[in-house]
C-alpha cells in the first residue's frame, strides 16, 4: 500500500481528523512533518503548520528557510515560534543546565520542551488537533526503551491518538504515521524533490534513543509493526489499571497529571 493510502486508513480507523476542523501540523523541517502536512493537504484537511524555532545553530536556520519556502509554494499557513522570545534561552542552554542540575538527558528534555509550547501555540491557533511526525520506527523504538528503562508505563499515552476523554486546556495529540514506516517516508520524501534536510538531530548523541535506534535498526518493518500492534492490544489492560487524573498545573496553567506539569518541573532549575 502506498503511504497516501496508508496514512488515509489510519486516519479513518482510529477517527483522528474529522473533515474540516483544524489540524495544526508540527513542522520540524524534517521528512516525516513535511511528508505529514502535504499528504493532509492533498487529502483536504484544513492544515496550519507550526515551526519552533530551537536554536540549533545553522541546523535551525536551514531548516526554517526550507519550511517558510515549502509552506508558501503549498499554500499552508505556518507559525514559527521564537524559543528565546518565549523562554528567554535556545534549548542547548537549557538542556546543559538541566542536565547538570538535574541529570536529566538530552531528548527528553527538549520533548517535553517542545510539547508545552506545540501545545500552548496549538491552543492559540484553535486547533482541534495537533498532528506530529512520529513513525513507525519511533513507536516502536519508544516500545522496547520503555521495556528496556524497566518503566512500560511511560508507554500509557502513547497510541495514534492521545487517549480518553477531551481534556480541557489540551489539544489532543494524533500522529497520522504511527504505522507508517521511516524508510518509506523517506522514499516518498525523496520522489517528492522535498528540499529539504535528511540529517538526524545534531544533539541527539549519547541518549537512550539513539541506543535503542541501533538495537532496532535490524528489524524489518513487519517485525516492527508486531512491537509496535502488540503494545497497542495491551494498552487498554494497563489504561484500565492506570487512570491519570489531568488537572491544571499550578505554576502555567496548562494541563498536568500532578502539582506541576513536566515542563515546569524541568524548568524551575532553568
Ligand atoms: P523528534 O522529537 O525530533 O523526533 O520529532 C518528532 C516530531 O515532533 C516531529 O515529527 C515534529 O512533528 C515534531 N517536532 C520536532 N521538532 C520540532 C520543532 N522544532 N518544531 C515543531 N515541531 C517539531
Ligand atoms: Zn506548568
Amino acid at each position: 500500500m502506498d503511504i497516501e493510502k496508508q496514512i488515509a486508513k489510519t486516519i479513518k480507523d482510529h477517527g483522528l481528523i474529522k473533515k474540516g476542523e483544524k489540524v495544526v501540523v508540527a513542522l520540524s523541517g524534517g521528512k516525516d512533518s513535511t511528508s505529514l502536512v502535504y499528504i493532509l493537504k492533498k487529502l483536504g484537511y484544513n492544515v496550519h503548520g507550526l515551526m519552533i524555532d530551537l536554536y540549533l545553530g545553522q541546523w535551525s536556520k536551514t531548516h526554517n528557510e526550507n519550511m517558510i519556502k515549502f509552506c508558501k509554494e503549498n499554500d499552508i499557513p505556518l507559525t514559527i515560534v521564537d524559543l528565546k522570545k518565549e523562554l528567554g534561552q535556545g534549548i542547548c542552554f537549557i538542556k546543559s543546565i538541566v542536565k547538570k542540575k538535574k541529570n536529566l538527558t538530552g531528548c527528553s528534555v527538549c520533548g517535553t520542551v517542545k510539547r508545552w509550547i506545540l501545545n500552548k501555540h496549538a491552543k492559540k491557533l484553535g486547533a482541534k488537533k495537533l498532528a506530529t511526525g512520529h513513525n513507525l520506527d519511533d513507536e516502536a523504538q519508544n516500545v522496547l526503551m520503555n521495556f528496556l528503562k524497566g518503566n512500560v508505563l511511560l508507554g500509557v499515552n502513547s497510541s495514534p491518538a492521545t487517549g480518553g476523554k477531551p481534556v480541557e486546556g489540551f489539544v489532543q495529540r494524533i500522529k497520522p504515521l504511527f504505522f507508517t514506516p521511516e524508510d518509506e517516508i523517506r522514499k516518498y520524501a525523496k520522489s517528492n524533490n522535498f528540499k529539504i534536510l535528511y540529517e538526524k538531530c545534531p544533539c541527539a548523541f549519547g541518549t537512550y534513543r539513539v541506543e535503542t535506534r541501533s538495537w532496532t535498526k535490524d528489524l524489518n518493518n513487519k517485525q516492527k509493526l508486531k512491537v509496535v500492534e502488540g503494545f497497542q492490544k495491551i494498552l487498554p489492560k494497563l489504561r484500565g489499571n492506570n487512570k491519570m487524573e489531568i488537572a491544571m498545573c499550578k505554576k502555567c496553567g496548562e494541563p498536568a497529571r500532578k502539582e506541576l506539569c513536566n515542563f515546569c518541573e524541568v524548568m524551575n532549575c532553568v
